[in-house]
């Protein structure tokens, strides 16, 4: 991938993890939401008993899609986050979202400022915050927004950057996509590739648990960016996830959070340069790339099957409607023909889909 779009001068300077080893990414948790003293201090304590925690990240105000939620706890968490800072020796993040977050976060000496995606998304709300941040030393990352546009994101760090901001990052934290996917935020991998072509000394750093939007797909999407040369990780865990304020379904416990960092594997990021750039490379990276997708739409397929089951259940319907699969079968050969794929391997392939959803569907009725 190659970055075509104007000239980007961002200057950074390492963000270190403070890690045992420092080649480890820069691992950012905590909660969603700052819900007390107590919740935090629990959650922190025991992330840092993992001994793979950075940075400690709690959303103080929180932008919301709908009123009427939990729009955050406000400047009273603030004090909690000095005291989590005191008592645990880990270094502090949160959200801001204007000038006067950026005054109140400074003053409780938060370390490091995040800007939401719906922030990051607005010119004027970045410039406010780039204004009240000149002169600290303090380290900011700006999330994707949550439209897909790699300019957009890169003018947001731009304005940061030149308000003197040196421990500089992005996070990668997917977009919101009018198609269905099972995913809350789809990915899009190739925008935090382009914004890395762009900007290559950049750090990027995904956060897997608004990608996902749940917690089973959390692993692979973390290692999917290490793989992709991520340098760290920002993951929601709270210490009762089904009681959360936000985010409820995305947040993983302390003892999950320990178990999926100590499963990643941290591959070296040094591939033999020629090899990673020959033409048997690139072509097996987007193979991986369409697997990928295959998978997740056949997920979503047979999500549906399910409730096509359930509503045949309610209804008294039979599982197998034969005149429905016939056609099936016959539109999805013509089409898979005119695309160049044999008659043979279509059938094959539908019988095995038709297969396993009447699996699925026998399931629910039975
Ligand atoms: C968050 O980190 O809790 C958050 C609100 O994230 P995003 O801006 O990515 O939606
Ligand atoms: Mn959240």
């Amino acid at each position: 991938m190659t970055y075509t779009g104007a000239k980007v001068e961002i200057e950074t300077e390492h963000i270190p993890n403070t890690l045992e080893n420092p080649e480890w990414p820069l691992l950012i948790a905590g909660p969603c939401s700052a819900e007390s003293e107590e919740q935090l201090l629990d959650i922190a304590v025991k992330l840092k008993n993992t001994r793979r925690i950075s940075v400690f990240r709690a959303g103080i105000w929180k932008p919301r899609t709908r009123p009427n939620s939990f729009e955050g706890i406000g400047v009273r968490g603030l004090p909690w986050m000095q005291k989590v800072k005191r008592k645990t020796g880990l270094r502090i993040a949160t959200e801001v979202a204007n000038a006067e977050h950026v005054e109140l976060a400074l003053k409780y000496e938060v370390d490091m400022l995040w800007v939401g995606a719906r922030t990051s998304a607005n010119p004027f709300s970045v410039q406010e915050i780039a204004d009240a941040l000149k002169g600290a030393d303090v380290a900011v990352l700006v999330k994707n927004p949550v439209n897909p546009d790699t300019e957009l994101w890169i003018g947001a760090l731009e304005r940061i950057s030149k308000a003197g901001i040196k421990k500089l990052g992005a996070i990668h934290r997917g977009f919101s996509s009018h198609e269905k996917s099972v995913f809350r935020n789809s990915p899009m991998w190739n925008i935090p590739i382009e914004l890395k072509a762009a900007c290559p000394q950049l750090p990027i750093i995904c956060d897997p648990s608004h990608i996902c939007g749940n917690t089973e797909l959390i692993p692979f999407i973390s290692q999917k960016a290490l793989d992709m040369d991520m340098k760290g990780l920002m993951i929601e865990v709270h210490n009762n996830p089904p009681c959360a304020w936000s985010d409820a379904k995305q947040q993983l416990t302390p003892e999950r959070y320990g178990e999926l960092i100590y499963g990643l594997l941290l591959r070296s990021s040094l591939p033999l340069a020629d090899e990673s750039q020959s033409p048997l490379a690139k072509l097996r990276a987007e193979i991986d790339l369409l697997d990928d997708e295959i998978i997740q739409k056949l997920s979503l397929r047979m999500n549906i099957s399910g409730k096509i089951g359930l509503y045949k259940k309610e209804n008294n319907v039979k599982i197998l409607q034969m005149s429905r699969w016939n056609n099936i079968v016959a539109n999805r050969i013509n089409m898979g023909k005119a695309m160049g794929l044999s008659e043979e391997f279509l059938k094959r392939y539908l019988d095995l889909i038709h297969q396993e959803s009447i699996n699925i569907q026998s399931a629910i009725m039975n």
